[in-house]
């Protein structure tokens, strides 16, 4: 067996691991990548990336649809629009080995060592990598610095596992042909980004949620949007209903659900995807060996991604929530610092979420509701898109801009948006409020027009009693 040295060894090539890597390329770490898949981990091959294709592809589909059926406002029309669902599966992979061949081109340009293979950890130092279809390990790796990055796994239902009719985001992102009727199981990220695109592509679809309403971690105002554009698509909501399990007896397979009343019923379904959650890639590689202290089902973490063994640290969805990829980097990019010798914490001021559904929601920061229970006193204000021009000339006037600040002296704590093409605002959001600005700094820089931008200028200068256009 090969034996190489190293300072610092990643597992895990994803938004966490790669960041990592090409960082402590640049500062001169002498540095192993470990991947056992492809490099750019969930998010590039099997996650955002792929979903955000596959949502825009659906989106096209159904906005030529509506111009079919003569239903556009615009006046535009045309006829029989149809998907080859070949060409657009094999587009959405020609952007994945774009990005995950300019990931193995920047570690390569960094000096990061890439090896293929699965890691399994020996000890705090040791780790020896099995290639892909391969029984016996063919690399053994020695490290002073480990870096675990091995993401996160989706989770199964226990009377329901993946196989067959029942697929996870994965097989949802790939798929061989639109299935006529579709059943969701879990109304969040996952559940209704997916969900909405399929309906657009034309399947009947039924979203079963076991709370008593749509992506539950977000407060009821901003949601409100999301769920009349999912009735005006025609997607089924089940809320407050929990899945039972499945029944193919007569060779139709149906979802067995019990409402909130304990009725019970049958939903058909060509095809079952199950989004309840993601947990934390922990299982099957030896980091039981490290005995490290684990905080839920996540690696517990100090606020410079140390765990509870020296020089061995954790990032990403292994370390638990918020599991985006953007808090991965950020994370991966800091232990690199910190390895090459300087002073990092990681403390931001406010990690953007973007729910990419029709129309999407963006959360930075506190909701009017987190700062309640904080017991912070603030003032909230919200401007909405349908007294925004931008917003009429693309047909997306349903939803607002909030802005959630402290009272005492103005600083911003926090935006919820939601409408078409927010997640743009997004940026602006974040730095807002890491740079420390308060409502009149919003309230104060001129905004272009006509833009959705100048619904958050708005918001601030309602917050201060004086909004123009409304
Ligand atoms: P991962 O990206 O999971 O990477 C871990 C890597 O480690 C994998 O490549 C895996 O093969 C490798 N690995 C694991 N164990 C070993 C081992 N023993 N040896 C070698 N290699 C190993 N986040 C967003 O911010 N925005 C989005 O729009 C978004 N959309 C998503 C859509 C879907 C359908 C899904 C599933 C997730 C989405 N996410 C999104 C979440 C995002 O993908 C994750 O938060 C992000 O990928 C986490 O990065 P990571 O580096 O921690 O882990
Ligand atoms: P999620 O936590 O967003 O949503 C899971 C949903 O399933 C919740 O609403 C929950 O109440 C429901 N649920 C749980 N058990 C259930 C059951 N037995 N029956 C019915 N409903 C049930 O999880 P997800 O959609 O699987 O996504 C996983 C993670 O991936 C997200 O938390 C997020 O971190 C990441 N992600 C992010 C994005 C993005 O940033 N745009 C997109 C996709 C995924």
């Amino acid at each position: 067996m090969e034996t190489l040295n190293t300072t610092l060894l990643i597992i895990g090539g994803g938004p966490g691991g790669y960041v990592a890597g090409i960082r402590a390329g640049q500062l001169g770490v002498q540095t192993i990548l470990v991947e056992g898949a492809q490099p750019g981990g969930t998010c590039l091959n099997i996650g955002c990336i792929p979903s955000k294709a596959l949502i825009h592809a659906a989106d096209e589909f159904c906005k030529a649809r509506s111009y079919a059926a003569e239903t556009s406002p615009l006046g535009i029309t045309g006829s029989d629009p149809r998907i080859d669902l070949d060409r657009t599966v094999a587009w959405k992979d020609g952007i994945v080995k774009k990005l995950t061949g300019g990931v193995g081109a920047l570690l390569k340009k960094n000096g990061v060592k890439l090896v293929n293979g699965w890691a399994t950890i020996l000890d705090g130092k040791t780790v020896e990598v099995t290639p892909e279809g391969s029984s016996e390990p063919t690399v053994r790796i020695r490290c002073e610095h480990m870096l675990l990055a091995s993401g996160s796994v989706p989770v199964e239902l226990p009377f329901m596992p993946f196989g067959g009719q029942v697929i996870s985001s994965t097989e949802a992102l790939s798929p061989d042909g639109v299935p006529e009727r579709l059943v969701v199981v879990g109304a969040g990220y996952i559940g209704l980004e997916l969900g909405t695109a399929y309906r657009k592509l034309g399947a009947q679809v039924t979203v079963v949620e076991a709370a008593d309403r749509i992506l539950p971690a977000y407060d009821a105002d901003l949601v409100k949007p999301v769920a009349s554009a999912l009735a005006r698509l025609g997607v089924e909501l089940r809320l407050a209903t929990s899945v039972l399990g499945m029944d193919d007896s007569d060779g139709q397979t149906r979802v067995r659900i019990r409402d909130a009343s304990g009725v019970e019923s049958l939903l058909d379904a060509d095809r079952v995807l199950v989004a309840v959650g993601r947990k934390p890639a922990t299982v099957g590689w030896g980091l039981e060996n490290l005995m490290l202290d684990m905080d839920g089902r996540a690696i517990k973490v100090d606020n410079q991604c140390r765990t509870s063994m020296r020089n061995v640290w954790a990032i990403g969805d292994l370390a638990g929530e918020p599991m985006l990829a953007h808090r991965a980097m950020a994370q991966g990019e800091m232990v690199a610092d910190i390895v090459s010798g300087k002073r990092r914490h990681f403390e931001p001021a406010a990690i953007p979420a973007v729910c990419f559904t029709d129309p999407e929601i963006v959360v930075v920061g506190m909701s009017p509701l987190d700062a309640d229970k904080a017991g912070v006193e603030v003032i909230t204000a919200n401007f909405p898109f349908s007294a925004n021009g931008r917003a009429m000339t693309i047909e997306s006037t349903d939803g607002f801009v909030r802005v959630v600040a402290r009272k005492s002296d103005h600083r911003i704590v926090g935006w919820q948006a939601v409408g078409g093409a927010v997640s743009e605002l997004a940026a602006g959001f974040t730095q807002s409020i890491e740079l420390g600005a308060q409502l009149e700094d919003i309230a104060g820089t001129i905004h272009a027009h006509p833009t959705l931008g100048e619904a958050v200028q708005e918001a601030a200068l309602r917050a201060l009693g004086h909004a123009l256009h409304i």
